[in-house]
């Protein structure tokens, strides 16, 4: 289903003009209008799932086997030697389209592009824990 006042269902759908990569009857991929990095893209389903929260698990699939498709083309394009897959849910975690979308960020040594967090200590037995109770919620 599309939502009226989302920006990517109307550019995923093709009523906003955008740098399109790639599109089928699910998917549109475009360029994003204000990189990282040039060559920056954006996997957008045409159905509206605001995050991975809402995502169906089938179009889950299809979208990340479409990104093994993609993310080769890019490298290949750019000449990058790298590349992050990046994905946001919700404000905390940097969203600000919510309309389910993935980041394919072509990446090099010594580049500006930052997708980096301070690594923490852990306690094993506090992990396995952990482990267990959100396998629990599955
Ligand atoms: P996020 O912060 O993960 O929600 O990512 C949203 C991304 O959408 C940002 O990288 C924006 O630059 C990009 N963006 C927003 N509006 C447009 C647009 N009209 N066309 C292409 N990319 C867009
Ligand atoms: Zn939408």
């Amino acid at each position: 289903m599309k939502k009226d006042d989302c920006i990517f269902c109307k550019i995923a759908n093709g009523e906003i003009p955008s740098s399109t990569v790639y599109e089928d009857d699910d998917f549109r991929v475009i360029l994003d209008i204000a990189p990282a990095a040039k060559g920056h893209a954006l996997i957008l389903p045409k159905e509206h799932f605001a995050n991975i929260f809402e995502l169906d698990g089938v179009v889950a699939g299809k979208l990340f086997t479409l990104a093994t498709k993609v993310a080769p083309a890019i490298k290949e394009e750019m000449g990058c030697s790298g590349l992050n897959v990046v994905q946001n849910n919700g404000a905390s975690a940097g969203q600000t389209v919510d309309h389910f979308h993935l980041h394919l960020i072509p990446r090099n040594e010594g580049d500006d592009v930052s997708v980096k967090w301070v690594p923490k200590e852990s306690d094993p037995e506090e992990n396995a824990k952990l482990a267990e109770k959100i396998a629990g919620r599955m």
